[in-house]
């Protein structure tokens, strides 16, 4: 996605309806900062805005994100490739969200041994350490539950028998269900079957196929 261009197209639509940042901001309940940063290409609408935005300025949401007024017969196409850049930028920000979590988890044994060991160390086999160790075991589950709920949340898990792809629903089934990395051994919502289900970081393939398909007629 262009923001440079996304800008450029959002001024020059504003300008043709003879309206000033300040006074479109203000029909947005939104600061003028905000439309100066979407006019230089420094940031893009808010999802809950973008409507708004583009009532005002007479466009759709497809204008707005490809920074140009589509011709009619142009729109299928232009539509498709949106869809995958918007499925791209999905599979990477999910992707930037697991390793994090890897980061976190990391982080968070290295903290526990180190504590642990230091507190051995210095304070000998007596009541402190054992609050000590108590502690920290606490913090050490609590940011577990915490990287499993990134991992649950972040992307989609692929039933194996019918490649449906979901979010599971239920936070604390999902966790204790059997795991290896991030492969979880789950019941598919669409056909009820359980299977070890691969972690997927986007919703589906099937529009890239798609195109690809298509350039290569
Ligand atoms: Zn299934």
């Amino acid at each position: 996605m262009d923001l440079i261009k996304i800008g450029e197209f959002i001024a020059n639509c504003r300008k043709k309806k003879k309206i000033t940042q300040e006074q479109l901001a203000e029909k947005l309940y939104i600061t003028d900062r905000a439309v100066s940063k979407w006019e230089r290409g420094l940031s893009l609408p808010d999802a809950d805005k973008m409507l708004d935005l583009c009532n005002i300025l007479d466009i759709n949401v497809n204008e707005l994100l490809n920074g140009e007024k589509i011709d009619m017969k142009d729109y299928k196409k232009k539509t498709d490739e949106l869809l995958v850049e918007l499925a791209n930028q999905e599979e990477l920000k999910n992707k930037k969200i697991i390793i994090d979590m890897y980061v976190l988890c990391f982080i968070s044994i290295v903290f526990y041994i180190g504590i642990t060991l230091l507190a051995a160390y210095t304070l000998g086999e007596g009541i402190l350490f054992g609050i000590i160790v108590a502690i920290s075991t606490i913090i050490l589950v609590l940011v577990a539950l915490y990287a499993f709920k990134l991992e649950i949340e972040t992307g989609y898990y692929e039933c194996k028998n019918c490649h449906h792809r979901y979010v599971p629903d239920s936070y604390w089934k999902t966790t204790f269900s059997p795991h290896l990395n991030t492969t979880r051994y789950l019941k598919c919502p669409k056909c009820n079957r359980r299977s070890w289900s691969k972690k997927v970081m986007k919703k589906n393939d099937k529009v890239e196929s798609g195109i690809v398909m298509r350039n290569m007629k």
